[in-house]
């Protein structure tokens, strides 16, 4: 087993989750069997109770762990299949050290940071190890820049690690920015340098230093770094902005040999022939697409540019499996409040309303709702966008009057959105949603039925509201459809309605299951009609 650490420094937002993604991509494209982990030093369990104004979003996987968004990098990028175990905080190390500590586990010893804290630390990259058979390389990326007080467990326990096995077997690659300074009209490696220093105060030499840089290296400058990091030329790699997507990155840090030094440091994967077609392929579609669409994401968090990623992530992956150019439009909710629906919505092709929490900017979620509805524009509604378009027809279609989620409105006549039964004693905030995947039966002859061509899928869940089965009848007679529900039919886990091109709510989030190579049915589908109706309305 071999290991790679991706650490950064300089500063934060580096892109590191995309560069240990992008090695994972590198590594299978050579045969090798990978997986990558977070360490987030962060005290919180995970960060399922963090506002997407701390954290961004909240990525779900398989198993129902509320993990780093990073998590979906790596998911998107590689053939992993992410766990709870790919997904490590400080307070789950401290929680498991405290709750050791109370049995009596250390005999009597005093515990402290280290060792007992960087055991623990280890023991998870040891147990990772075991989780997956016939794994080559696990990458560990570890949260926060060097030099913050709280990663250093972390980064203590990686060094202890790395002596106890093989050299070969363990490699750290450090990730730095290289600014470019515009009075001096020069490129500086002096916060490099600083950030290799600090790194080595604790112990560890890189190996490789991967520079984000707005400027092609020169060759003088890769010198300096080579030379002042203590780094050889090769493991100077240069990693510019992308200029037209986030997974061309594999073909550039593929011409600039990062894989290739990775697998000459650790002795692994030399002799085959990396296959970078499906990448080339990406690239080159990215670059000709043969037609477009434009999709408006109604939501909450605007601003923000890492709320929705992976629903934006998504959309990229539709476009590049239809060959469309899809440009996405992040509508707030709010301002559909205050201005109307139309002015906010016009001209777009496609309308999604994602995930979300609290009444803030429901009704302007309702109000697109039902201008996609009327006007017949592609709807996609993922969670409480399911929700919403399901409390839209009950108003406007059903007649039922101020219909709505008892989340919003707990006393309200028509709750067509209510608690889920087993959500209804529960009081603490943390780990406590219906969360993970679970099968959805899908209806014959439905949208999603054509899109998927699958009468089982299995999809991620991270909610604690429903469909109020109170409301089948009435609302089923008023012309909705069910389209998929649990196995045991009790949960409404997908809508859609009559009569309209593309309509589709949805109580999971599909977009956690989309990846480069391969888009997600649903994705897929709804841009592909999106670009479509598009053609066709200029033809
Ligand atoms: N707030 C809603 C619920 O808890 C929707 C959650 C979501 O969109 N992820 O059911």
């Amino acid at each position: 087993m071999k290991h790679i650490f991706i650490t950064g420094g300089v500063v934060s937002s580096l892109g590191k989750g995309l560069t240990a993604a992008s090695l994972g991509a590198l590594l299978e494209a050579r045969g090798l069997k990978v997986t990558i982990q977070k360490f987030d030093p962060y005290l919180n369990l995970d960060p399922g109770t963090m506002s997407p104004f701390q954290h961004g979003e909240v990525y779900v996987t398989d198993d129902g762990a509320e993990t780093d968004l990073d998590l979906g990098h790596y998911e998107r990028f590689t053939g992993c299949r992410m766990t709870r175990w790919n997904s490590i905080t400080s307070g789950q190390v401290y929680e498991r050290v405290l709750a050791k500590e109370r049995n009596g586990e250390y005999l009597g010893a005093t515990v402290q940071v280290i060792p007992h804290v960087t055991d623990e630390i280890q023991w998870a990259l040891r147990r990772l190890a075991e989780k997956i058979e016939d794994l080559d390389v696990i990458i560990t990326e570890v949260g926060g820049t060097v030099g913050d007080i709280e990663s250093l467990p972390f980064l203590e326990a990686l060094r202890q690690f790395s002596l106890q096995v093989p050299a070969h077997d363990t490699m750290f690659l450090h990730v730095t920015l290289v600014p470019f300074i515009r009075a001096a009209g020069e490129i500086k490696t002096k916060p490099t340098q600083h950030s290799v220093m600090k790194l080595r105060e604790i112990g560890i030499q890189p190996h490789a230093i991967v520079c984000r840089s707005e400027y092609p290296l020169e060759k003088e400058v890769r010198r300096k770094i080579s030379l002042f990091c203590n780094v050889r030329q090769e493991g100077v790699i240069e990693e510019l902005d992308v200029q037209h997507t986030i997974y061309e990155l594999p073909l550039r840090l593929r011409q600039e040999g990062l894989d290739e030094f990775v697998c000459r440091h650790l002795q692994i994967g030399l002799d085959a022939v990396p296959r970078m077609e499906v990448w080339e392929e990406i690239y080159r579609r990215v670059r000709e697409p043969k037609g477009r669409a434009k999709i408006g994401v109604v939501g909450k968090y605007v601003t923000l540019q890492d709320a929705y990623k992976s629903i934006d992530e998504a959309l990229a992956h539709a476009g590049i499996a239809q060959e469309v150019e899809v440009e996405v439009v992040k509508v707030d909710a709010e301002e559909i409040e205050r201005s109307g629906a139309a002015g906010q919505l016009s001209g777009l092709d496609g309308i999604l309303v994602p995930g979300g929490f609290g009444g803030r900017g429901i009704e302007g979620k309702i109000e697109a709702v039902r201008f996609a509805r009327e006007r017949r524009i592609p709807f996609l509604g993922i969670c409480l966008g399911m929700q919403v378009a399901t409390i839209e027809f009950a108003r406007h279609v059903a007649g039922m009057k101020d219909a709505n989620s008892t989340e919003f409105a707990p006393g309200v006549a028509y709750p067509v959105v209510s608690l889920l039964e087993e959500q209804k004693q529960v009081r603490q905030k943390g780990a406590t949603m219906r969360c993970g995947s679970f099968p959805c039966h899908l209806q014959p002859d439905s949208t999603a039925h054509k899109a998927y061509g699958l009468d089982v899928v299995h999809e991620r869940h991270r909610h604690r509201y429903e469909f109020n089965n109170d409301f089948i009848d009435e609302l089923t007679r008023a012309g909705l459809i069910i389209g998929g529900t649990s196995p045991n039919r009790q949960l409404v886990e997908l809508i859609e309605v009559r009569d309209h091109p593309w309509f589709v709510g949805c109580q999971f989030h599909p977009e956690f299951q989309s990846k480069a190579l391969q888009a997600h049915p649903l994705f897929s589908s709804f841009v592909g009609t999106a670009a479509e109706l598009c053609m066709s309305d200029k033809t």
